[in-house]
Parts: C-alpha cells; structure tokens; sequence
C-alpha cells in the first residue's frame, strides 16, 4: 500500500500538494503537524498536513517528504475549519491564511550551507587572498552559513568569491531547513555537589578566608536562596553580592558553584494578583445579567456602554467566571488600544494567567504565547491581543471579548487573508461553541443593526460609572468667527479662553485633529463646502495630476471648479492642516505650556506610544495635541477639556462611513474628558454647525445617528443592507492595467445581477511602479454572497487565461470597509 498526505504550502496557491510518506511515517503523522517538503528546485518549504491517504496524484509523480517537524500537532481541527472558513469567505488561498496564522518561526526556511569538498586537493598559493580566507575557515568548521562568509571577507556581497571557489571544486552548497525559535536560556547557579553536606560547607569557607570576594559570594548565595529552594540566577547573584562575573566564573571552575540552565518564557510579567474584582453597581448588573440571559441562547451579544460606564468591570466579572470554569478567554483589542494601562489593570486582577500578544513582540516571544495556548498552560488561560491572537492554538475557548468592536483596524487590510477580526471571532466563538461578547461605547452599524433585528442579543448602560457627568459640548461656528475676526490661526477665541481656564487649573487638555489621511478633499475656506458625487453619496477626492475631482466609487470625475458652488468663494483648499501645525500654534500661543503630540510620526518605535501615554498620565505634559490615537480607551485623570480641531475633515472623508465615523471618534475622544467628579468640557470647532451628525454628537443621540445612517445606506445600497466585495487590479504597465480592468467589468455587469461601479482610480493610483484601479461589486442581502463568490472566481479563470491580463494582480477584499 501507497501512503500520501496532503499539505497547505504557505504560498499563494490555490490548490493542495500531495507528497508520499512511509507507512511508518503515515502512522507517527496526524492533522495539524508540520513537515519539510521540496518545492520546485531546490526550495524546501514548510508544509502542514492536511490529511493522510493512499490515493496517489493523477497530474504528478508525489515526491517524498524531506523530514517530519512536530511529534505532536501544532494546529488543530478547530483551527483548520476556521482557516478553511477565512479562506473561503475572504477569497484567499488556505496557504495564504497559513502564513498569517502561524508566528514566522514556525514556518522554516531553507538556508545555503557552504561545505568543504574534501576530494578536491588545493594548493593554497593559487587561491587569492579572500578565497584563502573561507578555505581556512572551512579548516576549522565543518559548515559556513553566507553571513558567516560575509564576516570573513568583510564584505556584503559574497556571490563572487562563492562562484570561484564553487568553480575550483573547493566547495559545494547544500541547502538546510533550520528552525528560527530558540528558547531563551536563563543561567543559574547553585552550590556543588561536593559542598552540600554542613561539614564540607563549614571546610569551604574556612578555606575560603583569605578569598574575601569569593567567600562574600557563596555566603550571598546562602542569604538570597534562605529556605527556599527556588533557583538564583548569575545576575541576580552578581547584583547581590556585588561580585564580578570572573569572581562567581573562578567558583564555578572550581567545582564550588554549578551552573545550570532553565528554559524562559520571555513573555513574562512580576504582576501579582492583588485586587478583588470589583462589586457592581445597579446598572453594570441589569447589563451582566440581560448579557448571560442572551449568552444561555448562545447568541453574539452586544453591550452598549458610554465612555466610563464600567465595560472593563463587566468584562473581569464574566472573565472570572468563565476562568472558574476552567475556560480560556480571549479578550480582542485593537492593537493601538493594547496599552499598558489597561493590560496592569487586567493583571491587577488575573496575574500570572494573563498572556499578551502582540505584534511589537518579537517572533520568540509570540512563539512562548503560542506553545503555552497549545498546551494548555495556566499562564495563557487569558490571551489578551490585537487580531492576530484568533489565530493562536485554543482547544478549549468559553468566551471572546471583542473591546472597541466598531474599530475599523479590526479589518485587515494587507497582505491577505483581509479579514475582519470580529467577524472572524464570531465564527471561531461558534466552532468553540463559546460565547462572545461585543463592547463598544458607539457600536458599528453593523452590531447595533443586528442587535436590533433579536439576531444578536443586547445590554447597555447608559451612565457613567459614579454619576459623573457626560461632558459638556459645545459646537462652534468657525465660519462665523472667522467673519468676525475671533480667531487666531486654527483657533476660535471660544477655544482658546477654554484653554487659558484650564490651564490656570492646572489641568490638562487635548486637542485633536484627524491626519488629513491620503485622501486630499477640496474644501471651501469660506463656508467649508465640499463637493459630493451624487451617486454615492461620497466626497469626491482632489486628483492633481488631471486637476480633477473624482469620485473613486463610480467613474464621476469633473474639473476642478474654480469657484466654490455652495457660496461662490474663490478660496479653496486641498491641504487641510495637520497635528504638527496645531502643535506648533499652541505653543507660540501658550508659551508656558508642555506641548506635546501623537501622532503616526511620532509613535514610531517600539515603547514610543506607551511613553507619551505615560507623561501625559504622570501630568509631565499640559497639553497633547492627537489625531485618533487619542481615542483609543485610555483613561486619563485630570483631563478637563478636549478641543477638536476641524470635525470637517472628518466629515468630509471619502467614505461612505465618513458619519458613522465621525460620530465614532468624537464621542470617543470626547469621552477622555472629565471622568472624575468635575464635568468636563469640549469644545468642537466646525463651518458645519448645523450638521446633523454634530447635533448628534453633542446630544449624544446614537439612535436617530443610526436610524438615519441606515436610511442612507440602504438608499445608496450600503452595508449592512447590501454586501461590498472591491476588487483592486495591479499592474506595471498603464494600459494593460486598464484593458484588463474593462475587460473584468465587463463580464461582471454581464454575468451578474448586482451593481458593479467602476473600474475607477483610487486617491493614490500608483504604488512602488504598479498603477491600481479598484471595481466595486454591491452585492444586495437578498442575493447568495456565496454564489456571487464563486461567480467571481469563475470570472477571474477565464481573465487568467488571457495571456495579456496573466500578469495582473486580482485582490479581492470582502467586506470592504
Ligand atoms: P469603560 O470601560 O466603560 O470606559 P471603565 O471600566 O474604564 O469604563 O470604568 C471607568 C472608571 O470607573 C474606572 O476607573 C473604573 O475603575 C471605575 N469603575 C467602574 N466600575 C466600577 C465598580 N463597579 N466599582 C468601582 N469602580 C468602578
Ligand atoms: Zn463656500
Ligand atoms: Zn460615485
């Protein structure tokens, strides 16, 4: 009998590999385990095994597997249907979802190995002088790796001496799988084995009088380790007794001290359990209660809290149930809203069963959180992390907390597969049969809309924790102080007599404005109009290099108007203002003042966001001017006012959920402010004063902001009353991209009911030499988006087989948000 397995290759292709094993190796292997596999040439791949069979492939002769790399599965049955689903629902390859699954360091590589050729006799005054070099090394090792060869020849280009030396016979290549995960060692020290008997130890120190460093070592030693047994490190040694390492190394070459080594999780916190989950008010327990009455029907349950209700206090509560029973949780967060504050507050209660998992961790650190979720460990029955934690090894998953549910960044946007995380948790809470938990201040259309339909359950609060206040807002009329002359630069006198108070408090403000994005919108100076397009009920983007307005859903473009059709100004703008602007304003007019700023440019390295966070929190800074970073969940003290900047360029993004965004963000950013006992204030400069969605805001009226959000989507055929699948086009060459795309739309609008707009340029339409053009398919609820799909894909086959259109690049994205 013939044995097989198929495996996903972590490539972009569609179909499965079979590769043939031994009957010995079929038995070892199951599902979910990794093997070495030739690929093409000479490329060795990481593959995972699908399935076992005999049945050989009819297309190929199956090549054999190079090696097995896991004794027991890494990844498991749950996870396979849960890859197979993202695969299928987002239109990507299983091997595309492997590769965002797996932490990089499970996923081998091949690697050049340069060996000596022994049957070749050198003469080594022929060789030149780099040549000389690798041979000799090749002396006294058996294997050279390239960057090894790079530091010999102190050179980075290694490709000529190799060739010459390969051309002599001197060397040859082979190539090697190795693993990229090495633990981390940590070394520790006790006393020999000679010396644990009290009489020896009595004779060592005696001995040891005239070397008082040495005996001021042991006797450290003795002090940290007291009853305990617990092992002492070498550093912590040396910190004690204030001894060098050659001093504690001289011991150890003695046989006085042994050395040994322990295995470290990097991903590793001192936090201790100290606090009691907190008591609930009356409000947070109605919300508690209607949350497990809808959990008992196994629905998807949204909880609607305003900012500083007490969500975070729910969630621990459920959290300590579901760790009762024995369940891992899961507790999603954007990336940007994983901060420290809120992860020391979780600790402050859970301790050690907190992981964290994050993509600013490095590949080790994600590898330890991975092996502690496959294997069950106590210190992962809590993974709190961005997207990519739904991807980590669970078997035994009672409950999904998905925090800050409306965010957009839950939705990846590149490289494939583009999922959305919360939509992807709610089908993962499903294989688990696990329960899942939705939290938001402002939820996404898309939750409330189902929340209303009784498809998911539903809890609020209404109040904040406390009884403190909402803040007070204000809106003001920009165009109207500007008419009067009540401005200096970007701020309205209202604003800045609001700063002045505060900060004679001694409290501290924020002020926000959104990146301007990558979009560039043509705004009115005057009255702050902005053209739309009136089939999609989207503002049009600034194209400079045809000095035209575009709309990149549908194909409406016009010329740059000249004049403003609203109020006829001839002052328009593209440029908008950013974060470094306000900064720079501020500080010329508050002086006094510590400025300072987040923003995308200057969070860029691996702690710098947490540092910023903390001055302001520490009150080291009087004012932080921000963009959306700000809104993220944090919990400052003393903030008393909050000033947004322009909430025009928020409303005037090109983007059908511009609105809901807007009111998103700032009634989030508003609810930095005052969540102590004195009621905060904001202050909201706008030319649109009158625009419903800042009456809404101000209000803080989410219905009507829905119900109208919802007539509009459905009139203009908008999620969540129709599906949006976009599909981008790449390619080097202008026109090719541009037949291939009419080419696409054409069979579309033949071969399917739905609305197909465009092709049509995105804002940016050039990307690193490779034009972009975008069709959008809406897809109404009433027809199969899963027949669409595979209408598409059949599409897709036939374009694939024109031989101009083969090199273009088709990305779908599902959900497009
Ligand atoms: P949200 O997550 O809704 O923004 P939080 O959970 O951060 O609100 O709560 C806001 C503040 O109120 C926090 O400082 C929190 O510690 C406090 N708080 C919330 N619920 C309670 C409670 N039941 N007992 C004591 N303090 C609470
Ligand atoms: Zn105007
Ligand atoms: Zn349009």
């Amino acid at each position: 009998m013939e044995y097989f397995v198929n495996v996903i290759l972590p490539i972009p292709l569609e179909r499965q590999f079979t590769y043939s094993v031994t009957s010995d190796e079929a038995d070892f292997l199951s599902p979910g385990m990794r093997v070495a596999v030739p690929f093409g040439k000479s490329k060795i791949y990481t593959a995972l095994v699908l399935t076992i069979h005999n049945f050989p492939p009819n297309a190929y002769e199956a090549k054999e597997i190079d090696q097995i790399l896991d004794e027991v599965p890494l990844v498991n049955q749950l996870q396979l249907r849960h890859w197979e689903w993202i695969a299928n629902y987002y239109m990507c390859t299983l091997g595309e979802v492997m590769r965002s699954a797996l932490p990089s360091a499970f996923l081998l590589e091949s690697e050049t190995l340069i060996l000596r050729n022994d049957s070749t006799h050198v003469d080594e005054s022929q060789l030149k002088d780099d040549e000389f070099l690798v041979f000799e090394a090749l002396q006294h090792q058996s294997t050279l790796k390239v960057h090894e060869v790079s530091a010999i020849v102190e050179r980075k280009n290694v490709l000529p001496v190799l060739n010459r030396l390969l051309e002599k016979n001197i060397i040859y290549l082979k190539e090697e799988v190795y693993e990229q995960y090495k633990p981390k060692l940590v070394k520790y020290v006790k006393l020999g084995k000679d010396y644990l008997f009290d009489t020896a130890l009595e004779a060592l120190l005696e001995s040891l009088t005239r070397a008082p460093k040495q005996s001021q070592v042991v006797l450290s030693l003795f002090q940290l380790q007291g009853n305990s047994k617990k092992p002492i490190s070498i550093t912590d040694l040396e910190k004690y007794s204030n001894a060098s390492k050659s001093v504690i190394g001289s011991l150890v070459d003695k046989g006085i001290l042994e050395e040994y080594h322990i295995r470290m999780d990097r991903v590793r916190f001192e936090g201790e359990e100290n606090s009691e989950v907190k008591s609930l008010n009356e409000y947070q327990l109605q919300a508690l209660a209607n949350i497990k009455r809808s959990f008992e029907e196994d629905k998807v349950t949204l909880l609607k809290g305003v900012t500083s209700s007490g969500k975070t206090e729910v969630y621990v509560q459920l959290i300590s149930e579901y760790l009762e029973k024995g369940k891992q949780i899961l507790y999603l967060l954007p990336e940007i809203a994983l901060t420290t504050q809120l992860i020391s507050r979780l600790q402050d209660y859970f301790g050690e069963r907190i992981s964290v998992f994050h993509s600013k961790y490095n590949i080790q650190e994600r590898v330890e959180v991975w092996n502690n979720v496959l294997i069950g460990a106590q210190k992962a029955q809590i993974v709190i992390g961005a997207r990519s934690s739904l991807f980590l090894p669970f078997d035994n998953l009672g409950l999904i907390i998905v925090d800050e549910e409306h965010e957009g960044s839950f939705k990846q946007f590149d490289p494939a597969p583009r999922y959305h995380a919360r939509d992807a948790a709610i089908v993962l809470a499903n294989l688990h049969k696990a329960n899942i938990l939705l939290g938001s201040a402002t939820p996404s259309i898309e939750s409330y809309y189902n929340a209303k339909r009784g498809k998911y359950g539903y809890a609020e609060i209404n109040r904040r924790f406390g009884n403190v206040l909402m803040p007070d807002m204000e809106l003001v009329d920009f165009k109207e102080a500007l008419r009067k002359k009540r401005v200096k630069g970007h701020f309205s006198e209202r604003l800045l007599e609001e700063i002045e108070e505060s900060l004679g408090n001694g409290e501290q403000i924020i002020l926000f404005q959104n990146r301007r994005g990558f979009a560039p919108v043509l705004e009115c100076l005057t009255c702050g109009h902005t053209p739309q397009c009136s089939n999609c009920d989207v503002t049009l983007t600034y194209h400079q290099y045809k000095n035209q307005l575009r709309c990149h859903y549908c194909s409406y473009h016009t010329a740059l108007p000249d004049s403003c059709a609203a109020c006829g100004s001839p002052e328009l703008d593209t440029k908008g203002f950013g974060t470094e602007q306000v900064e720079e304003e501020v500080k010329k007019l508050f002086p006094e003042a510590k400025v300072g700023r987040m923003d995308l440019d200057t969070t860029r390295g691996k702690h710098a966001y947490e540092k910023i966070i903390t001055s302001f929190e520490q009150q080291e800074l009087d004012i932080l001017v921000g963009t959306q970073m700000l809104t993220k969940g944090l919990d400052f003290r003393n903030v008393s006012l909050v000033g947004v900047m322009n909430a025009d360029s928020l409303l005037n993004f090109p983007d059908f959920r511009a609105h809901e965004r807007t009111f998103q963000m700032l009634t989030q950013v508003s609810g930095r402010a005052g969540r102590t006992q004195k009621r905060g204030k904001v202050i909201i400069q706008t030319y649109n004063p009158y625009h419903q969605i800042l009456k809404q805001v101000t209000t803080g009226d989410y219905e009507t902001m829905f119900t109208e959000q919802i007539y509009e989507r459905e009139q203009y055929k908008y999620p969540p009353l129709n599906r949006i699948i976009k599909i981008t086009f790449k390619h080097k060459n202008y026109n090719t991209l541009n037949e291939a795309t009419e080419w696409f739309s054409g069979a579309l609008r033949t071969h399917f009911g739905g609305t197909v707009l465009g092709p049509e340029y995105p804002p940016i339409s050039r990307i690193r030499n490779q034009y972009l053009k975008n069709i959008l398919v809406k897809i109404d609820k009433s027809e199969s988006l899963g027949k669409t799909k595979k209408n598409i894909k059949r599409i897709e086959k036939t374009f694939k087989s024109v031989s101009l259109f083969r090199s273009v690049r088709v990305i779908y994205n599902v959900d497009y948000i």
